[in-house]
């Protein structure tokens, strides 16, 4: 496995490797959702790259960028042992040089949940992943449900901008009482992990309620919110019902849909999303 800091030492260790070429974009403290979109792109691709960058742009200014958790020697054990050819870990400067003012920005999709909750992040993913796709030059990227927008955007983006690339989403993979693994569990204290199963017990109650017959966006956004209410330590932001293509809310009665939540737990801020109707 190669690991490179610049951008022209990626592109010439990415010339020798044969296609089709998987990459899987990550921000680090590598967890078993990570892994298994690596296993995912090594059992499909003759090649795999991944990339670890905290992206700056993507944290607003009350965010935890400072918190964000790493291990780098760590990620690179356990990207050695997945049989990764190629990680890119560039530094802030690498990515964003002097002078930097390029930005990719999809617009409508971006508007809703976390777009509308995090001021400019989707702004600094879609920039930071078209340049991921035009350093690594991947045939195919592969992305988890568990940022059931991001994977959305992500998509329209390829779409709008040609880049010649499979999106591939994988599932959520979660720990044994539901929690979604997720690089942020490692910020929260014992008490607060026990609080944080509320996301998946919240949106496990509506999906039971929508699989009962239940069909009207409200009653099945209300039973959200009264599993949320029951944790007074985890504070909700949203909890929605949306088209899970448009991400725009829905109500009245509903055939399938994407239900999410993004929940404060003391400093912690985490998101989990399941679908319905499928
Ligand atoms: P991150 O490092 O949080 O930016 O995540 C990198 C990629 O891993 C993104 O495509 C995430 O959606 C995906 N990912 C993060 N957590 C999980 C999980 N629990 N299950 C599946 N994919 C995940």
């Amino acid at each position: 496995m190669k690991t490179v800091e610049s951008a022209a030492e990626l592109r010439a260790a990415r010339e020798s490797m044969p296609n089709p070429f998987g990459l899987v974009p990550t921000m680090g403290f590598l967890h078993e959702g990570h892994l298994s979109l690596v296993r995912r792109a090594r059992q499909e691709c003759a090649s795999v790259g991944v990339s670890i960058f905290v992206n700056p742009a993507q944290f607003g200014p009350s965010e935890d960028l400072s918190t964000y958790p790493t291990n780098l020697a760590e990620d690179l054990e356990l990207l050695s042992s997945e049989g990764a050819d190629v990680v890119w870990t560039p530094t802030a400067e690498e990515m964003y040089g002097p002078g930097y003012q390029t930005w990719v920005e999809v617009k409508d999709l971006t508007r809703y949940l976390e777009g509308e909750a995090r001021e400019g992040h989707f702004r600094g993913v879609t920039t930071v992943v078209a340049k991921l796709f035009n350093s690594f030059r991947p045939d195919r990227a592969y992305f988890g449900q568990k940022d059931a927008q991001q994977t959305a955007v992500i998509r329209r983006m390829t779409d709008d901008l040609n880049f010649p690339i499979e999106i591939v989403v994988c599932p959520t993979v979660r720990e044994a009482d539901g929690l979604a693994m997720s690089s942020r569990n490692a910020n929260l204290a014992a008490d607060e992990r026990q609080v944080a199963t509320v996301l998946y017990r919240a949106l496990s109650a509506a999906k039971e309620l929508f699989n009962s017959g239940e069909r009207e966006a409200e009653r099945l956004k209300a039973e959200m919110e009264a599993v949320l209410a029951d944790e007074p330590v985890a504070q909700a932001e949203y909890a929605s019902v949306a088209d899970p293509e448009t991400l725009e809310e829905l109500s009245g009665q509903v055939e399938h849909a994407l239900l999410s939540l993004a929940v404060v737990i003391g400093k912690t801020r985490l998101i989990d999303n399941v679908t319905v109707g499928d």
